[in-house]
């Protein structure tokens, strides 16, 4: 069911890569981003896991989004009540896969995933709602940079890059420092 709701993002990132593709100048090679499926889907069942989710909770879906800020990476939005037109999605800046590693793209989701985890949480699970309670800061809350250092660790299994994984453990500390009201 995951897997199909993980799914649902690569027709969605499939289909802007293909507007951009016919939209591209003949000649400007379009290559489709690198975006290890398998492990964002094996990094959401991990992250419902701890935090207690119910088992058939979905997972945002994700895009490619050209309207990322600058200052931005990627991020995760969702109506509120002061902007209740938001649109709940992870959106992933395009310049964002070109310049990060496969292992901190990744990475990056599953923090946003876990973003997702606590205010699913923070609104008793009701993934429905028009718009979403946040009066929780999760950038220094010790279960939330626990369960993204934990993150690091799962991805590390994978793919056993001691580098890589020191970096994610930094941007842990990062976001804290740099975001702590996020
Ligand atoms: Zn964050």
């Amino acid at each position: 069911m995951t897997h199909t709701q993980l799914a649902g993002g690569l027709v969605g990132l499939a289909l802007c890569t293909q507007l951009w593709a016919s939209d591209a100048i003949t000649g400007i090679e379009v290559t489709p981003p690198e975006i290890d499926f398998d492990v964002i889907t094996r990094l959401w069942g991990f992250v419902k896991k701890t935090t207690d989710a119910p088992k058939d909770l979905p997972p945002p879906p994700l895009v490619l989004d050209w309207h990322v800020p600058p200052f931005a990476r990627m991020g995760f939005q969702y109506p509120t009540p002061n902007f209740p037109d938001n649109t709940m999605q992870i959106s992933i800046a395009p310049r964002t896969i070109e310049g990060y590693s496969k292992e901190m793209v990744t990475w990056g989701v599953g923090h946003e995933l876990v973003h997702y985890a606590f205010i699913m949480r923070e609104n008793q699970w009701q993934n429905r709602r028009a718009t979403f309670a946040d009066n929780l800061k999760h950038h220094c809350d010790l279960e939330f940079k626990q369960i993204t250092r934990s993150i690091a660790d799962e991805i590390w299994k994978i793919y056993h890059s001691d580098t890589q994984r020191a970096a994610m453990y930094d941007e842990v500390e990062k976001s804290c420092f740099n975001e702590p009201n996020q």
